[in-house]
């Protein structure tokens, strides 16, 4: 991918850069995800908790993970869009909202997981490899 990737909130009050390459993409079908996008799955990137650079006000909503650590969910203070997390259970890697990525096209996810919590109605790509609930200890 051509670095920096670069991304921001609806209202451009919040913008980050990606300085390092990812080390992983999948989209997250739990229910937090779902209430807290109001979507069907959260599409995620997972970067270098470092490559992250942040710039404007954002805030952090606490949601407890299936394995009793707490995701810190960022959003931006005047639009709402959900933009990136951080889990107190981990320094090395931070979960990036692909959708809010400047171009989004470039997100190719490699997995789904927590499909047990899947709507009906969420159509999901056969070719991907699923898990039920996490895909590491997160
Ligand atoms: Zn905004
Ligand atoms: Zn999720």
């Amino acid at each position: 991918m051509k670095l920096p990737i670069t991304g921001g909130c609806l209202c451009g009050k919040v913008k980050y850069q990606i300085t390092r390459d990812p080390i992983g993409a999948g989209n997250c079908h739990c229910r937090t995800c779902q209430k807290a996008l109001g979507a069907a799955y959260l599409a995620v990137l997972f970067v270098p908790y470092k490559a992250l650079k942040i710039t404007g006000e954002y805030k952090e909503f606490a949601t407890l993970s299936a394995s009793g650590n707490t995701m810190h969910r960022g959003f931006c203070a005047e639009c709402g869009s959900a933009l990136f997390g951080r889990n107190s259970a981990n320094n090395e890697i931070r979960p990036v909202c692909a959708a809010t990525l400047d171009d989004p096209s470039i997100y190719q996810p490699n997995m789904d997981f927590w499909v047990s919590d899947a709507q009906p109605w969420d159509y999901m790509n056969p070719d991907l490899t699923k898990f039920e609930g996490n895909f590491l200890h997160f």
